[in-house]
This record gives C-alpha cells, sequence and structure tokens, in this order.
C-alpha cells in the first residue's frame, strides 16, 4: 500500500522522492520551505471500490488509500474524526450553514486526525518520543496519542497557552517545556531538540499532519452525499487545516468522485493575519506578524508554517481571505454556543467570517476546537 510517490516544494517547486524526505528530522525542501506529498492516483482509483466506497459511513481510516500508511493494522487510532456536519436554520439569513463540530475528537479539536496518523508513522519509524510545538491543542493531541502509544512525549509552549491546555496536556504524562516568546520560539526549540536527540520524532505542521487531516475534507463531501459545498469556510493558524481541506477536495476530483472545488474562504484574526495580509497585498511571500496578540490563542501562528499552502489553496480555489475582530470572533462564539454549538475562541473565527462575508448558497463552516478547552470571557 502506499501511494505517495514524492513530495514537491510549496515555495520552489523542487520534486523530492519519498526516501529524501521521509527520514530527515525535519522534513522539509532545502530551501526552507514546507512540502506536500503526491500520490499515485490511478492506482488509487483502483483500490476504491467506488459503491462500497461511496456508501460506507464517514470515518477517519475509511480514506486510508489517500494517506501514506504502510500496514493499515499498525495504525494507531482512538475513534478521531467521523464528526457531525450539523444544519440550524437559526445560524444563518444568508445561505445553507452547516457547522462541522470538530470538537467531538477525542481530546476536543480536529489535531486528532493529524495525531493519528504521525503516532502511527513514529512507530513505523521506531522511534521511542514525540516532540512538538503546540500553542495548546496539538499538544494535548500528540500527548494523548503518545500515551496510547506507549511514546514519551515533549511539549514546547510559548507563553499565550491558557491554563486549561496545560492541563490537559498534563493529564496525559507528557513533558512540558515552556519556551520564553511566541510560537514561533516555541518551534524553534523543538526542531533544534530532534537535531540533537535522533531517537525522537518531530511531529507538528510537517507533511504527515496535512495527510491525516485530508479526512476533513474527505468527511464534508462524504456528508453530503458527495455533493460539494459552494463554499468552506477555515481558521488559519499555521494554515495546516486550509491546505489539507483544499487538497481533499483536489485529490477526490482527480480520482472522479467528485466534480469540482469548493471556494476556500481562510479567516485570520486582526492582529495576527499573516495570510490575509499576502492575499490582500497579492504577495507570494508571507510577512510575518512578530508576537501575535489575540484571545484566539490557537490560531496565534505569526510565522505560520504552511502560510504559502494556505494561500494555494485561497488562490486555486477561487476563494478569499477574511480578517476578523477578536470582538467578533467572542460574539460568533456566543451565538454557536447559544443555539448548543460549543467552541473555543478559535473555534469561531469561521462563522465569524463566514456572518462578515454574509456568503449564499451551501457554506460549511469549520468549529475546530471544543469551548470547554478556553472559557474566555464567559463568566
Ligand atoms: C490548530 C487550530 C486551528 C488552526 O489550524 P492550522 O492548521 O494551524 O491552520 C484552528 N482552531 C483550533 C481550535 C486549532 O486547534
Amino acid at each position: 500500500m502506499v501511494y505517495v510517490t514524492g513530495f514537491k516544494c510549496f515555495r520552489c517547486g523542487r520534486k523530492h522522492k519519498p526516501h529524501e524526505i521521509e527520514r530527515l528530522p525535519i522534513p522539509r525542501c532545502e530551501c526552507g520551505s514546507a512540502v506536500d506529498a503526491e500520490y499515485d492516483y490511478k492506482s488509487i482509483k483502483k483500490v476504491i471500490l467506488r459503491d462500497e466506497f461511496m456508501r460506507t459511513p464517514p470515518t477517519h481510516w475509511k480514506y486510508w488509500a489517500f494517506m501514506p500508511v504502510k500496514d493499515l493494522s499498525k495504525c494507531i487510532t482512538m475513534g478521531e474524526g467521523a464528526t457531525p456536519l450539523l444544519g440550524n436554520k437559526r445560524l444563518s439569513k444568508t445561505g445553507r450553514v452547516l457547522i462541522k463540530y470538530e470538537a467531538t475528537n477525542p481530546t476536543g479539536s480536529f489535531k486528532d486526525r493529524g495525531s493519528s496518523l504521525e503516532i502511527t508513522k513514529a512507530l513505523e519509524f521506531k522511534k521511542h518520543r514525540v516532540a512538538v510545538a503546540s500553542t495548546g491543542n496539538m499538544g494535548a493531541s500528540m500527548a494523548a496519542y503518545a500515551a496510547f502509544a506507549g511514546l514519551e512525549c515533549k511539549v514546547f509552549i510559548p507563553d499565550i497557552t491558557g491554563k486549561e491546555k496545560i492541563a490537559q496536556i498534563k493529564a496525559h504524562g507528557a513533558k512540558i517545556i515552556a519556551v520564553k516568546g511566541d510560537y514561533a520560539a516555541a518551534i524553534k526549540q523543538a526542531e533544534d531538540y530532534v537535531l540533537s536527540n535522533s531517537d525522537s520524532f518531530l511531529t507538528g505542521d510537517y507533511p504527515w499532519r496535512s495527510e491525516g487531516t485530508k479526512t476533513v475534507g474527505f468527511e464534508i463531501a462524504d456528508q453530503l452525499y458527495w455533493h460539494v459545498p459552494d463554499y468552506v469556510v477555515v481558521p488559519v493558524g499555521n494554515g495546516t487545516l486550509i491546505y489539507s481541506i483544499y487538497e481533499a477536495f483536489r485529490e477526490l476530483s482527480l480520482v472522479g468522485i467528485t466534480d469540482k472545488i469548493p471556494r476556500i474562504i481562510g479567516v485570520q484574526v486582526e492582529n495576527c493575519a499573516p495570510v490575509v495580509n499576502a492575499w490582500e497585498n497579492g504577495l507570494s511571500e508571507i510577512i510575518p506578524v512578530p508576537d501575535p496578540d489575540t484571545i484566539a490563542t490557537a490560531i496565534a501562528c505569526g510565522d505560520p508554517i504552511d502560510g504559502l499552502a494556505a494561500l494555494r489553496a485561497i488562490r486555486d480555489s477561487g476563494g478569499c481571505a477574511v480578517r476578523v475582530s477578536d470582538s467578533e470572533a467572542l460574539s460568533a462564539r456566543d451565538i454557536l454556543a447559544r443555539n448548543g454549538i460549543f467552541v473555543e475562541p478559535s473555534g469561531a473565527v469561521a462563522y465569524a467570517g463566514f456572518m462578515k462575508k454574509e456568503l449564499s448558497g451551501t457554506v460549511v463552516c469549520l468549529a475546530t476546537g471544543h469551548g470547554l478547552k478556553d472559557m474566555y470571557g464567559i463568566v
């Protein structure tokens, strides 16, 4: 199995053979940019038994053919994915809005989809320990999946990490390293750590995670009976989620299951909007925002690892980028909560963007993390 044919650089376009990237301590291109897995779609097309694939209920590992796994019996899974797509007429005056509620994942955010694959890869590469830089949710997710698989976990956290998320990481027995500085500083320390500890596996927004995160997109199409929505609205931190969703829809159309790609809308908060800035100014580079200050801590990524990938998803799908204020994100959080759907502030950013743009047609908004993780301003 494994239909990965290679990895292509997002910036310089250089193609790498799988082994040239897979065994690197930090899997990226020589030019410093993130890389994207490419697959042999003809073979995937052959193994997907079309009728059965179309009809079986969505689960994360249903889409294994689009993930780089060697042995399905060795996958580490805690029942991630298969999250609900919630429709509620009160949530929209303009279109038909559906909320993809990722809070029902085992640790309360969509990060579990990528963690399931990353831990599976860590075991395949016979590593003893995983290291990750995180503003909280990815750390909690890796800590849980590492503990489940019997691996050690080290989490590098920046100043802004909330206390509930720190507690969640600690509960799973992971070692926390508090980094003085922002998320970019935490990433640097995690990367330095794996460079000098070869028994450790670097996890985070590197190629494996994105491959696992694609299943959000597959599920959306699947839950709409393989009809593609007009828009998918996504919060952007590192940009991995938005790119993975775009990639999922692109792959479904490549294998002939669907016939179009939705417009992908990326939403960031005013104080941390490097991708929106690049989109508005037509740039092909991301200009980092140092030390971002926002209540949407899960997307406070001033120098997003997959920033160029996020831009590509927005541009190539004919979408757009939107900025919302912290207070718009909080009021979106409150509206969702009053209608039964509880998310943390970052989890409401997509819905805030949807309201601001007054989109019509069928619109899917990503609600990325559980409200219990960060109850900012609720008294
Ligand atoms: C990680 C995260 C995001 C952003 O995802 P990226 O892949 O970093 O763009 C948004 N919301 C929540 C709750 C998250 O945990």
